[in-house]
């Protein structure tokens, strides 16, 4: 018989479930195969070579090998280990965040290293300044783009006309942008200011960095992430599960703010 194919790939961990006695069941996104699903055979063993190799959000080279119904993993080498991210737990719940929307987009067996590329850089920036938003909203917002689901912010999604600026509105049902003269019948459509326009278009042509350097207010940091997340949730098609522990850490930092405050 003749012996497994053995292949190596540089993939970030998703997730883990456990699977039978000792072993793990890991989803991680390739950067060059994309999503894959694989075995690591006795990895909850604390004597296993794969151990805390394989924690959601590690940078991992992988050795695998091709197994009758999943892929075995055989070797892990960490590349980065995002242990300062770790340590935070509102930088943690923003990195399994971005996991979920990495696992819900993207698919088995279709490559897409900037998709790969993309979860890395947030993680950075996350990493970076835990308490900032805007590497998410990076994030959503080129998740959209690098799925091929980019939303239209120069031309009314309608009628094609270059939108003139001011305040217009938007729906991820139509597919992005729309003028004030265009009223379709759509459950989804938003209100959408010429401030929040201005920072789309500033996201779809800056690097992370770039973004991140950004200062906007509370109220158009809550537009764009209402109309990002809502975007984002709509291509999903299903419940955002980390969304709601973030949610919660949210509302708890802002009522000890206020208990500060006093
Ligand atoms: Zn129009």
């Amino acid at each position: 018989m003749a012996p497994p194919r053995t292949y190596r790939c540089e993939a970030i961990t998703l997730s883990y479930t456990p699977l039978g006695e000792a072993d793990l069941l890991v989803t991680m996104y390739t950067r060059d195969q994309g999503k894959v699903r694989a075995v690591g055979k006795g990895a909850r063993r604390s004597t296993s070579r794969l151990v805390g190799h394989l924690e959601p959000l590690t940078v991992v080279r992988m050795s695998m090998a091709h197994g009758r119904s999943m892929d075995i993993i055989s070797q892990a080498e960490v590349l980065e280990s995002f242990a300062t991210l770790k340590e935070d737990l509102t930088g943690i719940t923003k990195g399994l965040y971005l996991a979920e929307l990495v696992d819900g987009f993207g698919s088995e067996a279709s490559a897409n290293p900037s998709l790969f590329q993309l979860i890395v850089d947030t993680l950075r920036a996350v990493e970076a300044d835990p308490a900032s938003d805007m590497p998410l909203r990076f994030f959503e917002f080129h998740l959209l783009q690098v799925s091929g689901l980019m939303p239209e912010l120069y031309h009314c999604v309608e009628c094609r006309q270059e939108l003139e600026p001011h305040a217009h509105r938007f729906s991820p049902n139509v597919g992005g942008t729309l003028c004030l003269d265009c009223n379709p019948d759509d459950a989804h459509l938003r209100p959408l200011s010429l401030r929040a326009l201005k920072v789309l278009r500033l996201l779809d042509r800056s690097s992370i960095a770039e973004a991140c350097k950004l200062s906007i207010d509370e109220s158009l940091a809550e537009e764009l992430k209402g109309l990002l997340f809502t975007t984002v949730a709509y291509w999903l098609g299903k419940e955002i599960r980390s969304n709601s522990f973030l949610e919660r850490l949210r509302k708890e930092s802002r009522s000890e703010v206020y208990i500060e405050g006093l």
